[in-house]
């Protein structure tokens, strides 16, 4: 039996590599530094590894950026408008960051390419573009060359690749008339000379990454499989090809799987722990099965009784020759290192116990191996013991159970997910009390944090401003708000969320069963790293959370303020969510919090509340036979958090970044009173959705796109209502930007919605 790997995060312990490339794009450091911090990180990760005892050590899993672009730039799928780039600098890495990041220099503005989240992850991969006449030619030597860095170091490493069907699979059409799949001919030879070089240099194994076997594919996809594996057999017939799938199971795939003439296949026991008893029967004679079993994707702890439960049923089938253990995806989705949290105030010493971040998860990979020779030695049953003790204490820790939370999920009823009555009667009651015009204005719900707003919050953080000091600067950055929207005549306003660091840790922070971590970041996309809280109990509300802050912005003013509340769906998305119970019972508590926290804003008399659920899209499971189950259960955890309130309060959601099509039931089942969406990019079009769907209740389709600081002029907002108006009737529209305007400056805001409050105003007055 040997131990490996699939990926290890590249970010660096302290996010060094996150700093390198900001200090090299601002021109602070040369290229020969950033490469430097760059070869530091792998040689370290590369030895951790080999220290900690890991048989197959990944390569060419560090990235720089993204390693679905370093595969671009690998076999030259180099968008012709970087030709450019290429001229003016001879570096591979400047070319290589203008498609990552765009290009605006020298006289040259040229845009990136697309980014996209990498199945049902929080990162984001370099969407690869294909033209038809696409040629692809070895471009880049990195995946040698890193191979030749470890073979160095004395290490004999696994290099880690994109599989050709998937990396055509991830990538776009950028014109008509051609599949991207027909180019796998074309492709093909450029990774036999990949396998060439390295064979070359001494590879013996060589890891091919193919997520899409794991999802729904169609025939010709398929037939990809069979034609590509068949001849990259052919030419390397004693190559050790290891096939890994992650995130889901092989299910219609297994046969496919199966039959592919390779060495090992990577399963992903975490996710699809059931397919481990199917692809046992099937395993043709030969085959090594790579176990996926330590959670990638996650940070608790691995159950090692339970592990070795699984493990001895293949070895018991395969014999332990013909197993590989391994963790279930590339960590590339784990913090890096839980030694580094040693502030027992956000992480307490209890918690801690029963997490493992990327260099703890590698410890148990090889204590499993360990653990599953025929007499394992004193030091690993010794680790077993205290692994059990660990996982019993979470299991029954009064930190993560509370009876009256369980209680109260359980006997959630149909009807406290339903408001009281239909959207058409509750219009008339919202109307009679809100008594707002045609197309009533609004905002998405935070202004600008500026560089001061986040100063103060630092220095209290820190202590060096007092509670009542900052508070009493918020106060005065709210009031000026609320001031400015009634100046401007803003019909339905908002406080702002100047007292809000994150959507999610905001309300994270105020909520029973949610834990933070120091250092615990994970990749997003190129330089940006997230924090994601943890959720490891029962969730509860101990106290009001919004109110405060909601009911002072209204006493500042006789108009109308919307309460601003992150959506049940969205805290559980973008957490590390706890594995002893399904997400769904998470999920519900969650909702009950947030419904609370609704009833507690309405009686404090705001009589208008978003709760916002820009995360509902990208929870969706990545098999479609799933996504009813799930949807069910999403829809519902949102109906719960907002239907505590009476028929004339109004709700409001919100959806960013969203396609709504096949989903738009679901949507429309959710059942807010008002809904503002993700629409000035698409020109409106994403709104069709909607209009074909005949969706009834009242929508706010974006008017202008937030995420620059360009301003839109009253004509061009217009003509998009205009737009929007032709096919969704106008009694239903509302004006609003895309989404919160806390990445932009005040001066671009201040225009922008000075000049959607008259495009709203022109509209009315033509009716
Ligand atoms: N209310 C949030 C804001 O305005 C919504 C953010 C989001 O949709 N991502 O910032
Ligand atoms: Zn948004």
């Amino acid at each position: 039996m040997q131990t490996h790997n699939l990926g290890y995060p590249r970010i660096g312990s302290n996010r060094e590599l996150k700093k390198a490339c900001e200090q090299y794009w601002s021109g602070n450091i040369s290229l020969a530094e950033l490469l430097s911090k760059g070869k530091s990180i792998y040689e370290q990760n590369w030895k951790l590894q080999q220290e900690a005892g890991i048989d197959l050590i990944p390569s060419n899993d560090f990235s720089y950026y993204d390693q679905i672009l370093d595969m671009s730039l690998t076999v030259g799928a180099i968008p012709k408008r970087y030709n450019q780039v290429a001229l003016k600098s001879n570096n591979e890495m400047d070319l290589y960051f203008a498609m990552a990041r765009g290009y605006q220099k020298d006289g040259l503005d040229i845009t990136a390419m697309e980014m996209t989240k990498w199945l049902d992850t929080n990162y984001h991969y370099i969407v690869p573009e294909f033209y038809k006449d696409q040629e692809f030619k070895l471009f880049s030597n990195k995946i040698v060359n890193e191979f030749a860095a470890a073979k160095q170091l004395g290490i004999k490493s696994k290099p880690v690749i994109i599989g050709p069907v998937s990396y055509l699979l991830l990538g776009k059409e950028k014109e008509e008339g051609f599949d991207k799949l027909d180019l796998v001919k074309r492709l093909l030879p450029v990774y036999i000379q990949i396998l060439n070089e390295l064979k070359a240099y001494g590879a013996e194994w060589v890891q091919f990454d193919e997520p899409f076997l794991a999802l729904d594919i169609n025939d010709k996809t398929r037939e990809a499989y069979k034609y590509v594996y068949a001849e990259i057999r052919k030419q390397f017939p004693y190559l050790k090809i290891l096939v890994a799938t992650y995130f889901e199971g092989l299910k219609d795939n297994l046969a496919l799987a199966l039959s592919l003439p390779v060495n090992a296949l990577h399963i992903d026991l975490v996710r699809c722990p059931e397919q481990l008893d199917e692809v046992l029967d099937a395993i043709p004679e030969q085959l090594i099965l790579s176990l996926g079993i330590v959670d990638g994707r996650n940070i608790w702890k691995n159950d090692f009784e339970q592990s070795l439960a699984i493990v001895k049923k293949a070895i018991d089938k395969l014999g332990s020759d013909r197993i590989l253990l391994a963790p279930s995806c590339s960590l590339l989705h784990s913090p890096c290192d839980l030694d580094l949290e040693t502030n027992d105030q956000t992480l307490t010493p209890e918690i801690k116990e029963w997490l493992a971040f990327a260099k703890q998860k590698i410890d148990e990979v090889v204590v499993l191996k360990a653990l599953s020779a025929e007499s394992p030695d004193q030091n690993a049953l010794a680790k077993l013991e205290y692994n059990k003790k660990a996982i019993a204490n979470r299991s029954t820790s009064k930190l993560i159970h509370n009876g009256q939370i369980k209680q109260r999920v359980s006997s959630i009823t149909t009807k406290d997910a339903q408001r009281e009555n239909p959207f058409s009667i509750r219009k008339k009651a919202q109307q009679d009390i809100l008594q707002l015009p045609l197309f009533p204005t609004t905002t998405i719900g935070s202004f600008p944090q500026t560089a001061e707003v986040r100063s103060w919050r630092a220095r209290f953080k820190k202590g060096e401003i007092s509670p009542a000091e900052y508070d009493s600067l918020l106060k005065k950055e709210t009031e000026e708000t609320i001031r400015w929207q009634e100046e401007i005549g803003i019909d339905v306003l908002v406080h702002g969320e100047f007292e809000r660091n994150d959507m999610v840790e905001y309300f994270g922070e105020q909520l029973n069963g949610f834990s933070f971590t120091k250092n615990g970041w994970v990749q997003s996309y190129g330089s940006r790293c997230v924090k994601p809280p943890v959720i490891y109990g029962d969730v509860h509300r101990p106290a009001a959370m919004t109110v405060y802050w909601t009911a002072y912005a209204q006493s500042l003013t006789n108009s109308l303020v919307k309460g601003m509340l992150t959506g049940p769906v969205t805290i559980l998305q973008w957490s590390f969510v706890r594995n002893d119970q399904p997400r769904s019972v998470t999920c519900n508590q969650i909702a009950l919090a947030i419904r609370d926290e609704v009833t507690d804003l309405e009686n404090a008399g705001i009589k208008i509340i978003q709760i916002d659920e820009p995360a509902i899209r990208e929870g969706l499971p990545l098999r479609k036979a799933d996504w009813q189950n799930y949807l069910q259960w999403a829809v519902n955890a949102f109906k719960i958090s907002a239907s505590g309130v009476k028929d004339e309060t109004q709700i409001h959601t919100h959806m960013c970044y969203s396609e709504f099509n096949d989903i738009i039931q679901n949507i429309a089942d959710m059942d807010a009173d008002v809904i503002t969406i993700e629409c000035s990019r698409s020109q409106m079009e994403l709104l069709d959705a909607f209009a074909d769907f005949k969706y009834p209740n009242e929508i706010g389709p974006g008017v202008y796109d937030i995420h620059s600081p360009r301003v839109p002029s009253k004509e061009e907002m217009v003509r998009l209502l205009e737009k929007a108006k032709a096919v969704i009737p106008a009694d239903q529209l509302w004006v609003n930007p895309d989404c919160g305007l806390k990445t932009r400056h005040w001066p671009e805001t201040k225009s922008a919605l000075i000049a959607m409050v008259a495009a709203a105003k022109e509209l009315s007055a033509n009716e």
